[in-house]
């Protein structure tokens, strides 16, 4: 879940936000002010919450990069080139501070920093009465904003970072970036949030990719197949339909054996166009191309349309847009979605001899909006077209990023969002060597029912002879299927243990090692504990590692040094990406089955002190998003208490999980 400002609060604080005011400008005066009044809601709600300062931050253009662009051309042309004057018409921030002035009224004074750059503002911010927006200058102007080395990315973030109590990222249309100002300096401030509009692009774009309502139809177009084979992937996997329109339509065309005269195609994606056809078969997504098209002679706004009837088109043709076929076909396609995501025209739509089809395609998916179909419009043209035949409104979400968009319907993790991701409440059911299959497939049914409405993320751990039975019932629920240990070899002769490809088979999506009883009992070490969360991961599934202390080993205070060691040595080798499929458990183990529990303080002791030894580890972005779960006697007695801490967050429930009146109360905490 990503983090709003909703959830913090602001009184007082110093907030530092990243906004994508990267619009275009014409010698210093604003062409189109879309960006600007996107980030207005959050930034008066900000200064609403009584936030002593808000300073933000954004790039316009890329100074160097369109200079010497603009020289060059200016050269050609044997025009004289001022560089100065170039970059304050276009690149400086000053008049933007002016508009935003403008826009914002009595609502609050805004400051411009100064041209001198971002570094070296904090007098002059701290200086500010309380309520001021200040903006500084654009980040691009410093190198180390889009640096690949990470020291000096950190260097300018760690100078951003020093404005801010708070980091907000609103800046949807840059949340695709690794930059200083928009990822990095998440490292340097205590908390990072989302803004309302990043939010919102959230809530729309991620479940198209993880959750759709279904039936999803997606219409894919635009110019070229390269530039969309990983989102045409990525759909597959939960569209029922995909609707291919635009230049890309052509090259699928000529991979099925038709005709495409003059029409665009990418020769050597041909063999991908094919592969995707063949995924799609596969997965039954119903894959709709052009049956008829507008054709022209030549690329050009004033050649003439010649109507194509049917699929081939002349040699002396190109496809220009699609026929009136075609949009009948796509109509009836589009009436059986639930979701339509759409990216990509489905013709040259800037040429208005060739904007018909995807104005046909835009009025369908505004009509499905009144219908309560959920239509998102995603990427630069696409939402060109739609603000052209004035229907923006009229669907549920037009995104505001082109990059950004395409990059989280590839189902891609972008940088400037992670870093306002909160972690999850993660409870989990341990059922140790509990209950018969029918036990455990009544005590499912109800944790189905009961945990429909629960907000947090869910697990149960039957034996595993009841994972199959159990595995069956949870199905399709927001309840994950855990197994309580595994084997440390993929298989052989090992009698007695279950192993990695059995529990695969069977279902289930992570694994709890480390347990204290396989710990202490059965007398697991740090080694083999450590082979077998190797496997798992190998194997693709989440691991819950546990670790913790005995009654003996607290009573010599050695706590952190034991949980250091089981964290290190039971980590070892696993690499960053990895991590994000680990929980870590911290399980008192005197206070396992004992009744006794630690108090919420010792517990976020040991927590935090878990916590600052995976930043050790793995960087204090993993530190801040790897779930720390409590074990040891969690009761919903106490279960809320617990919660609250700043570092634990969920419950590995073991007693307590047998039983849905139990379970239940704490898996619905607060
Ligand atoms: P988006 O920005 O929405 O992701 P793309 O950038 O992928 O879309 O593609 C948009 C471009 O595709 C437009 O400039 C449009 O003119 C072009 N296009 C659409 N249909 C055709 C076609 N039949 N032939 C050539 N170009 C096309
Ligand atoms: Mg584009």
């Amino acid at each position: 879940m990503i983090k709003t400002v909703k959830s913090i609060n602001l009184k007082d604080k110093r907030v530092i936000m990243r906004v994508d005011f990267n619009v275009p400008m014409k010698d210093g005066v604003v062409q189109d002010d879309t960006r600007i009044v996107a980030a207005i809601p959050t930034i008066k709600y900000i200064l609403a919450q009584g936030a002593k300062t808000l300073t933000l931050m954004s790039h316009l253009g890329d100074p160097s990069k369109d200079a010497e662009k603009a020289k060059t051309k200016a050269e050609k042309d044997g025009k004289a080139f001022d560089l100065d004057k170039y970059i304050k018409g276009k690149h400086r921030m000053a008049p933007i501070a002016v508009y935003l002035q403008k826009k914002l009224g009595k609502t609050a004074t805004v400051v411009f920093a100064g041209e001198d750059g971002c570094y070296k503002k904090k007098a002059v911010i701290d200086g500010q009465k309380p309520g001021t927006v200040i903006m500084l200058e654009n980040t691009r102007f410093h190198k180390e904003e889009t640096a690949k080395d990470a020291k000096d990315l950190d260097k300018l973030a760690k100078a951003l970072a020093e404005y801010g109590d708070i980091f907000v990222n609103d800046a949807f249309g840059t949340a695709h970036r690794d930059h200083a100002s928009t990822a990095s300096i998440a490292k340097f401030v205590p908390v990072s949030v989302a803004g309302f509009l990043m939010e919102k692009e959230v809530n729309y774009l991620e479940p198209i990719v993880t959750s759709p309502v279904k039936p999803l139809v997606a219409i894919i177009g635009g110019a070229k197949v390269s530039s969309k084979i990983a989102v045409l992937e990525s759909l597959l996997k939960n569209a029922s339909a995909l609707v291919i329109g635009g230049g890309m339509a052509y090259t699928f065309l000529k991979a099925q054996g038709k005709k495409v005269g003059k029409s665009l195609v990418e020769d050597d994606q041909i063999d991908t166009a094919k592969k995707i056809l063949e995924a799609a078969k596969k997965a039954a997504v119903e894959i709709v191309l052009p049956v008829d098209h507008v054709g022209a002679e030549k690329f050009d706004a004033a050649a003439k349309p010649v109507a194509v009837a049917a699929v081939n088109i002349p040699d002396k043709l190109m496809g220009m847009d699609v026929g009136p076929k075609t949009v009948v076909l796509y109509k009836k396609v589009l009436s059986t979605a639930k979701t339509i995501v759409w990216n990509g025209p489905v013709g040259v739509f800037e040429f208005d001899a060739f904007a018909k089809g995807t104005e046909e395609i835009a009025k369908l998916v505004a009509a499905a909006t009144a219908n309560g179909v959920i239509t998102v419009v995603g990427g630069g043209d696409s939402v060109a077209a739609v603000n052209k035949f004035m229907l923006a409104s009229k669907m549920s979400h037009v995104s505001t990023g082109g990059g950004a968009s395409l990059e989280l319907l590839e189902g891609k993790k972008l940088p400037g969002i992670e870093v306002t991701r909160s972690r999850d409440c993660f409870i989990a059911g341990n059922w140790k060597m509990h209950m018969t299959r029918p036990e455990a497939a009544n005590l499912a049914k109800a944790l189905v029912r009961s945990l429909k409405t629960g907000k947090h993320k869910y697990l149960v751990a039957p034996s595993f002879t009841a994972l199959e039975t159990v595995g069956g019932i949870i199905k399709g629920s927001n309840i994950q299927l855990g197994a309580q240990n595994c084997a440390a070899e993929e298989q052989g002769a090992h009698t007695g243990e279950v192993s990695v490809l059995q529990l695969k088979d069977l279902g289930v999506h992570t694994i709890i090692l480390g347990h204290s009883e396989r710990r202490h009992t059965y007398k697991e070490d740090d080694a083999l504990i450590n082979k077998k969360v190797k496997l798992a991961l190998k194997h693709g599934f989440e691991v819950i590692l546990c670790i913790g202390e005995t009654l003996e080993e607290r009573e010599k205070g050695k706590v952190e040094a034991v949980c250091k060691r089981q964290t290190e040595k039971g980590l070892e080798g696993v690499t960053l990406n990895d991590l994000s499929k680990v929980t870590i458990a911290y399980e008192p183990v005197w206070a396992i089955g004992t009744g006794k529990t630690a108090t919420p303080a010792d517990a976020q002791a040991a927590h935090k002190f878990v916590r600052a030894l995976v930043e050790k580890l793995y960087g204090s972005q993993a530190a801040k998003q790897i779930v720390i779960q409590y074990g040891g006697s969690v009761k919903p007695e106490n279960a809320a208490q617990l919660m609250a801490m700043e570092d634990i967050d969920g419950a590995l429930v073991g007693g307590a999980s047998i039983k849905a009146e139990t379970f239940v109360p704490i898996a619905k905490c607060n």
